[in-house]
């Protein structure tokens, strides 16, 4: 399978890898192994040039990522070549370090207005829900139909959620177009929802491919083998993996295309 690919039936098309931004807008409430600062405006502009330039052309953000979409909105350029993700449905206060929920109709609408505010943009390529875990019941209470309903408006091109269980996962993928759901070496447990998007053609986005930094210690590679094992598996679109390491982005990158070059 080729380093772009389509994304389900999308009819976007996107890098086998993504860039991840909470660590652009966020350091607390994280559970990444090791602490960090948040990067400035032009450690930002340049880890973006450079993920344009290494090939990646979709990257994810959301509300919940305190400063990440108003500072995507500021320095990416060139936004039409870029394929954007974001999401609705949780907020983070940065003063309690906790986040609150709302999945209602109304407030989908709303957060959806000020993405496109804070992303500096006319259209969305991607939002999910951010559930909270409670996948079916939030599609029960309307918020996909919400979402579907400004696709038709062309607002959205794509809908969706990151989800938590295998049912909601696969419900999400019988409502909307796209799941978002948690792959690595330590964690296989939603791998059928990878399934259902492959035989009905939707999209699939891997999150904690790197069990958020955690990697295995006894394996010599484990990024190679993380990467081998997800773009191996038939239904997977994108990796979104996160990182504000110049030299982490190169190794992913190179080590994703080699992991895809293996694949034709
Ligand atoms: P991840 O991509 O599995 O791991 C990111 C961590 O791995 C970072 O701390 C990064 O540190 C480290 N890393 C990256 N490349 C590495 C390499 N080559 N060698 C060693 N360490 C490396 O997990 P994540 O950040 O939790 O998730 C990725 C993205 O998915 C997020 O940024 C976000 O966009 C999305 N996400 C979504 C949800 C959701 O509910 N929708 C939840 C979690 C995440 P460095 O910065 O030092 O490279």
């Amino acid at each position: 399978m080729a380093f772009m690919r389509p994304l389900g039936n999308t009819g976007l098309t996107v890098s086998a890898l993504g860039l991840g931004t909470v660590k652009i807008g966020r350091d607390k409430g994280v559970k990444y192994p090791n602490g960090f600062t948040i990067p400035d405006d032009k450690a930002v502009s340049d880890l973006l040039a450079q993920a344009r330039d290494l090939g990646i052309n979709l990257i994810d953000t959301a509300p919940a990522y305190g400063h990440s979409e108003a500072r995507l909105g500021q320095l990416l350029r060139q936004r039409h070549e870029w394929v954007i993700v974001t999401k609705v449905g949780e907020e983070f206060d940065n003063d309690s370090g906790e986040s609150r929920f709302d999945f209602s109709p109304a407030y989908v609408r709303q957060s959806v207005e000020r993405s496109l505010k804070r992303l500096n943009t006319d259209y969305l390529d991607c939002v999910l829900i951010h559930s909270d875990g409670n996948d079916r019941a939030i599609i029960e209470q309307g918020t996909l139909d919400a979402l579907n309903d400004l696709k038709k408006a062309g607002l959205i091109r794509a809908t969706g959620m990151s989800t938590k269980t295998v049912e909601g996962g696969i419900a999400t993928l019988d409502h909307g177009d796209i799941a978002m759901v948690t792959y690595n070496l330590q964690h296989a447990e939603e791998v059928p929802v990878i399934e259902h998007a492959a035989t009905h053609h939707k999209g699939i986005l891997i999150k904690k491919a790197f069990a958020s930094g955690h990697l295995a210690e006894h394996i010599a590679d484990p990024v190679q083998e993380s990467l081998n094992q997800i773009l191996g598996t038939p239904g997977v679109g994108s990796i979104i993996a996160g990182t504000i390491n110049p030299a982490h982005l190169q190794e992913n990158v190179a080590k994703a295309r080699r992991a895809c070059s293996e694949q034709q």
